[in-house]
């Protein structure tokens, strides 16, 4: 099936039943802004792999000469610290980034998703889902992209009356999921280049009540004027997810994205805890120093040469988001 009806300069979508001639439908435009932000979650230390995200989407924004703005996204409170937050931000800084304005945190914006979802909601892009994640697990085979266990069969989707009020019957109260309708999402990223994925019925709202990732992170990027999402390559899968929620909120404007190389551990997986001594904590107990961890991330995007002690205004000067290495770095605690 045809996806586009032009080479796409932006993002485009097609929600298939929508469509039954194939013709692609538009999405929302291109922001004309480019103003950027951090997100992170306060569940546990940023490491060098957050960091170097961090300092990619600084560089990005503030070469464009736009905002920069700090997003924590704290909407898992059993799992968020207020502490791990404070450390985070001073992580930030302690590395030579500044932000525009408040820090803002999702858990204090709660009736922008409600409303957001009540929206979805009353234009009948939702349905119930009773769906345990077990039972998801046990009936999904493995397609592409988000993995197998966070994909959903559809299950929920056409239950009868009946089957419905089995359901409710057990007392478990239900997620809210989008009904996707098969639709396929395309857009163009500006490291990665098209990227384009058919989107499955994911969850909005928890079934504890909670907004999901992906519905607070499209509402807060187009709340606070996001133009330029700057983010690691892991959380591409989400794009396609948050184009289609900005599609069915009828958001005028989507954010272009720019999906950043991550830093792998010497095993090839995602840095994390486990890979040792990973967080400015850590390498400060080892006795280095932010500037020099700073020095080894411009190192290893290609804006510094060993020996070097740049600053972040250093790098400023250097950055050329088309000169970026695309391939992950390999973290060794020798090349500090
Ligand atoms: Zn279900």
């Amino acid at each position: 099936m045809e996806i586009f009806e032009n080479p796409p300069a932006g993002s485009r979508l097609v929600p298939d039943g929508l469509d039954a001639c194939s013709r692609a439908v538009r999405g929302p435009e291109l922001s004309p802004k480019a103003d950027g932000r951090f997100a992170p979650s306060p569940t546990g230390p940023l490491h060098l792999g957050n960091l170097r995200t961090a300092l990619l989407a600084w560089l990005f924004a503030r070469s464009a000469g736009t905002r920069f703005l700090v997003r924590v996204e704290d909407l898992d409170r059993s799992r968020a610290r207020p502490d791990v937050e404070e450390a985070q931000l001073a992580d930030l800084r302690a590395i030579g980034l500044d932000w525009d304005g408040l820090v803002v945190r999702q858990s204090e914006r709660i009736p922008l998703y409600e409303e957001a979802i009540a929206r979805l909601d009353s234009d009948g892009h939702l349905y119930p889902c009773y769906c345990t994640r077990a039972e998801i697990r046990a009936s999904v085979s493995a397609p592409h992209g988000i993995p197998a266990a966070d994909r959903y069969p559809g299950t929920c989707r056409k239950l009868t009356a009946t089957e419905r009020a089995e359901r409710e019957a057990t007392g478990r109260p239900p997620a809210l999921r989008v009904r996707a309708e098969g639709g396929r999402v395309a857009f163009e990223d500006r490291l990665l280049g098209r990227h384009e994925e058919e989107v499955d019925d994911f969850v909005v709202r928890r079934n504890d009540g909670a907004p999901a990732y992906q519905l607070a992170v499209t509402v807060d990027d187009a709340a606070q004027e996001i133009g330029e999402v700057v983010r690691g390559a892991d959380l591409v899968d989400s794009t396609p997810r948050q184009l289609l929620l900005a599609y069915l909120l009828g958001l005028p404007v989507a954010p272009r994205y720019a999906h950043v190389p991550l830093v792998l551990g010497p095993d090839g997986r995602r840095l994390a805890k486990r890979h040792g001594a990973v967080t400015l904590a850590e390498r400060s107990l080892l006795g280095e120093e932010p500037g020099e961890i700073l020095g080894w991330m411009a190192r290893s995007l290609g804006l510094a040469e060993l020996g070097e002690a740049p600053t972040p205004a250093d790098l400023l000067a250097r950055f050329a988001p088309d000169r970026l290495p695309l391939e992950p770095t390999v973290w060794s605690s020798e090349q500090i």
